[in-house]
């Protein structure tokens, strides 16, 4: 009897053993569930360019010569230049005032759709600027209900931003993402972001609970630089729990921010790569910040200005090709200066539809 005792004790231990063992498994699967599935996204993206790499060097020209050229996936554009901000590291400045009459900027749209565009994000200068949001709003609109694009997204100050356009355009919207490179209001206004008296953190905040509301998924994109670098944000970034966080590291562009041309000098914003890295270290426990340094940022985005030109930054200075509305998308691509690798390589393809966030709103 006692033998039978010990023996099942003995069965219960190892039981319990067991128990505990797939309790720590599965805590730690539950744990880094987020790192795996943001991996395992990075590496079908990765695989993506692969394929599509592949495909093209299959392709080969008349001439035997291969075509490479390059599908504008994403999209940013810069419709406007003018802002009410003056942030003193800008390098998008209102060098001028020119914005596409509507239906020319839904022709250029069209025609980034037929070339393969999935997302478009417009931003500027500040986009809630032009006719009081109101053109954004239209283009918004045209992307998501007409192109029926999976991705539109907007870059605002927030400053402009009403209850009445998310009312009106907030259902196209998949993403609104707003800049804030502090949470102390001296340092924004040292930085140059604001306006008068009004308070960056208050629309920030204001911004993001309408979001919730009308239900867009709220980024926040920030530029670090000499002014914030030693900031702690964990607090703050917690608390607001946007979907990403992206984190910037000052960059000089000559003409816009640096050189004799430009309207902005951010020479002294300038940060080194040693302190941008101390910043992350600082922040590594924030699940949802995505880290861009100098080198990945610069070529790996593709741009338009307002003429619908894409902008070449491989020489340090924003170079514009023809505009896609003369010459076509394939045409003026080829003088995107796009590094279609790094754009891969640094994220840039992302679970970007509202409808596939699964989000509480
Ligand atoms: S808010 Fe953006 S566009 Fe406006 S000045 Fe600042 S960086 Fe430039």
């Amino acid at each position: 009897m006692w033998n039978t005792f010990r023996v099942r004790c003995g069965q219960e231990e190892k039981m319990y053993v067991v128990v505990i063992c797939i309790k720590l498994l599965l805590q730690a699967c539950i744990d880094k569930a987020g790192e795996i599935s943001r991996w395992l996204m990075r590496l079908v993206a990765l695989s993506k360019y692969e394929i599509i790499e592949w495909r093209r060097e299959r392709v080969t020209s008349s001439d035997g010569t291969q075509e490479r050229g390059v599908v504008p996936t994403s999209v940013n554009y810069h419709f406007t230049r003018q802002c009410n901000y003056k942030c003193g590291f800008c390098f998008h400045t209102a060098k001028s005032s020119f914005v596409l009459p509507l239906e020319e900027a839904k022709r250029g749209l069209k025609l980034l759709k037929a070339a393969g565009m999935e997302k478009i994000n417009f931003s500027g200068g500040e986009p809630f600027l032009v006719n009081r949001g109101e053109f954004l709003g239209k283009l918004v609109q045209y992307c998501k209900q007409n192109l029926k694009l999976a991705s539109v997204s907007v870059v605002s100050n927030g400053s402009r931003i009403t209850e009445k356009w998310f009312k009106n355009y907030g259902k196209d919207l998949d993403i609104l993402a707003i800049s804030c490179d502090s949470f102390e209001e001296d340092t924004n206004r040292l930085i140059g972001r604001g306006q008068g008296t009004k308070n960056h953190i208050e629309n920030l905040l204001k911004v993001r609970n309408w979001c919730k509301d009308y239900q867009v998924a709220f980024k926040i994109n920030s530029v670090i630089n000499r002014f914030n670098v030693d900031e702690d944000m964990n607090e703050q970034i917690r608390m607001i729990n946007p979907i990403r966080w992206k984190v910037f590291q000052c960059l000089l562009i000559e003409g816009e921010n640096a050189g004799e041309e430009a309207l902005r000098h951010a020479e002294t914003f300038i940060i080194s790569s040693k302190d941008f890295q101390r910043f992350l270290d600082r922040h590594k426990e924030i699940k949802c910040l995505v880290p861009e340094s100098n080198e990945k940022m610069r070529d790996s985005y593709l741009i338009l200005d307002e003429y619908m030109r894409f902008l070449d930054c491989t020489q340090g200075r924003k170079d514009p090709s023809k505009s896609i509305l003369d010459v076509g998308v394939e045409n003026a691509i080829k003088f995107s200066g796009f590094d279609e690798k790094m754009f891969f390589k640094r994220g840039g393809k992302y679970t970007w539809s509202k409808a596939d966030m699964r989000l509480e709103w």
